[in-house]
């Protein structure tokens, strides 16, 4: 039996009214990678590359990047790897990079916003992405992006390189919804981007201005809040189907939020690689146009607390 769970697990994910939905895998680095692939994965949905860039006392130069990012894709064997690119400040600090004291950090220079400050790193990590094989597989991500004109210049940086590189493909470029500016002007980031992906940790934080560091604050601080449910409809809506929609943060592996997710309209869902068989087990137990006639209740319900409650009751009912 367990035999037929792996080996499930390498198959793709149909709910039962007949929707595919790709399993991705979060990882931090090119062993993961291969822990990923191992485990069923469709592709990898995030690979954090700030990991690459912590413990050491200076930037990792363009060549060991590009030695890193190629083993996740070659881990993958032609299936897609978003690489998001560096996502520091607020609580992720480089000592080498000597940012500023600020009083909030978490509302301050982080994650694309770093570009402004930071080119160089930018341009090193663009060039070792650009550096991989077959760049068709390759997605590149933005982090903490609050506004199209944010990826319009990274997209123009990347051209340019590109071209300069005598480069013939071009990988993906996409946004990270993570701050409500972003869930709300969806639309805008979609005529901009190949693809949207939902950091539902940071959207959590952004929404409800609940720290995500806060133990006292941590049980509150749940994806199930109508009034996050709503930016990620809403980010839905406006991506209108012109480019897909993911999510990345941790509600993508939480029970009750993943279904909801789906049914909400989201195509893809990347969960801790050893998450990928119990997701993909529970995405073909769902009928997702079921769930989604009760969205308009639960989106009514006052809190997240009424919402898990309820979407636990809904789901319960399928089984
Ligand atoms: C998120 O914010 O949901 C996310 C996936 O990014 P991180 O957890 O790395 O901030
Ligand atoms: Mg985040």
């Amino acid at each position: 039996q367990a035999e037929t769970a792996r080996a499930a697990a390498h198959e793709p994910a149909t709910t039962l009214d007949g929707r595919t939905i790709e399993v991705c895998a979060n990882i931090g680095g090119a062993e993961e990678a291969r822990l990923a692939a191992a485990s069923g994965a469709d592709g990898v949905g995030l690979l954090r590359s700030e990991f690459l860039f912590l413990e050491r006392d200076s930037a990792p130069d363009e060549e060991s990047q590009c030695k890193e990012y190629q083993a996740a894709l070659t881990a993958l064997n032609g299936k897609p790897v978003i690489i998001r690119t560096l996502d520091i400040g607020a609580d992720k600090q480089l000592p080498y990079l000597r940012l500023p004291t600020v009083p909030n950090p978490a509302l301050g220079v982080r994650g694309v916003r770093l570009w402004q400050s930071q080119p160089e790193l930018l341009e090193t990590q663009l060039r070792a992405l650009l550096g991989v094989t077959p760049l068709k597989a390759l997605h590149i991500m933005l982090p903490m992006v609050s506004e199209a004109a944010e990826l319009r210049e990274v997209r123009q940086r990347l051209e340019a390189l590109a071209a300069e590189l005598g480069l013939s493909e071009r990988p993906r470029l996409g946004a990270m919804i993570e701050v409500p500016s972003a869930a709300l002007c969806a639309a805008s980031l979609a005529d901009e981007a190949d693809f949207l992906s939902i950091g539902t940790n940071d959207l959590t934080q952004y929404t409800l201005a609940m720290d995500r560091e806060d133990p006292a604050l941590a049980s509150r601080a749940d994806v199930l809040h109508p009034a996050v449910l709503r930016l990620i409809q809403a980010t839905v809506a406006g991506a209108a189907k012109r480019c897909p929609v993911g999510v990345c943060g941790s509600a993508a592996s939480d029970e009750l939020a993943a279904p909801l997710l789906v049914a909400l309209g989201v195509d893809e869902l990347s969960v801790e690689p050893a998450r990928i068989p119990a997701v993909k087990a529970a995405l073909r137990r769902l009928d997702t146009a079921a769930l989604a006639a009760n969205i308009p209740e639960l989106l009514a319900l006052p809190d997240a607390v009424s919402v898990r409650l309820r979407l636990g009751e809904l789901l319960a009912l399928d089984d």
